[in-house]
């Protein structure tokens, strides 16, 4: 069986750990290579908490060091920071980036679209990994039909570098495509405090909670007439990722576009 060769950027993360670990465990995955911003040279296995893999975490991602790993896919949690030069790195050296990394804004995804395009090297992005949250995305779409009045809460730990969430975001987006956009709330209503009403895609308001303890999680707050709906989805560990991430990593191999969302890889 021919494996798949996968490098993991951010390897010495909360995300990029729990990748390596989860790959070690797949017999059609190869761990190629991984990159980090410290713990340079050592062994993967050690930064990891397994024996020795034989795998060195190297330095910030070229595309020399990328085509001297054999790598097919590259797989990204990083912070919003590397993430776009990561993916044109990956692109420039043939290998399809597997995108974990949240905070890419609008234009930067259409950067790498063009570039997509120009090379003819797929790539993917998800904002979130875990099937529940992508259930979730998609019961708040159906819901949004009936009731077009919503706020979301997304809360998420402390170290969490950008908000709101890329779930909540794209959470607000698909909601949009079923919903006009409309003015919730009185429409004379004014935040004493800025920001009191929480950020704004098309009149949805996004709450974002940061809190130690917490992984990740989302609740969608529908309001009727005389009745709420509420459709919450929760991680309780970074396993819940693992998942979506291998099976995002096998199908990102018959990619040729930019692909957006683990739904595009779910039974239709
Ligand atoms: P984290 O623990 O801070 O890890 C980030 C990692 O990136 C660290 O290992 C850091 O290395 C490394 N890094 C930074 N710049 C780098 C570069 N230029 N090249 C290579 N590595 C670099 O963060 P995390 O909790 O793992 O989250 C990572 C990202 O994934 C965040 O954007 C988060 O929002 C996202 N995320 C997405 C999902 C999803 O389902 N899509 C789920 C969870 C998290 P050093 O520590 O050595 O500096």
């Amino acid at each position: 069986m021919k494996k798949i060769k996968v490098f993991v950027a951010g390897a010495s993360g909360k995300m990029g750990q729990e990748v390596i670990r989860s790959i070690l465990k797949q017999e059609d995955l190869l761990l190629a290579g991984a990159s980090a911003t410290r713990s340079q040279e050592m062994d993967v296995g050690f930064v990891v908490g397994v024996p020795r893999v034989g795998v060195d975490i190297s330095g910030p991602l070229d595309t020399k060091i990328l085509r001297v790993s054999g790598a097919d896919v590259l797989v990204d949690f990083t912070n919003p920071q590397a993430v776009l030069k990561n993916a044109k790195t990956a692109i420039m050296a043939g290998v399809i980036p597997v995108i974990g990394t949240t905070g890419l804004d609008a234009e930067e995804i259409e950067e790498i679209r063009a570039l997509v395009v120009k090379r003819h090297v797929g790539a993917f992005i998800a904002p979130n990994f875990a099937i529940g949250a992508i259930l979730m995305m998609l019961f708040s779409r159906e819901a949004a039909k009936y009731f077009p009045n919503v706020d979301i809460i997304e809360l998420h730990h402390d170290q969490k570098l950008d908000a709101p969430s890329g779930t909540a975001i794209k959470t607000a987006e698909v909601m949009s495509e079923v919903r006009e956009p409309m003015v919730q709330g009185h429409s004379n209503e004014y935040e004493k405090i800025p920001g009191a009403r929480g950020a704004d895609i098309g009149g949805i308001h996004i709450h974002s909670v940061r809190l130690p303890g917490l992984i990740a999680h989302q609740e969608v707050l529908f309001g009727g007439v005389g009745q709420s709906l509420t459709i919450r989805h929760d991680s309780f560990s970074r396993e819940s990722f693992m998942p979506g991430v291998m099976l995002a990593i096998r199908k990102a191999t018959e990619l040729t576009d930019l692909v957006i969302g683990l739904e595009n890889f779910l039974i239709k």
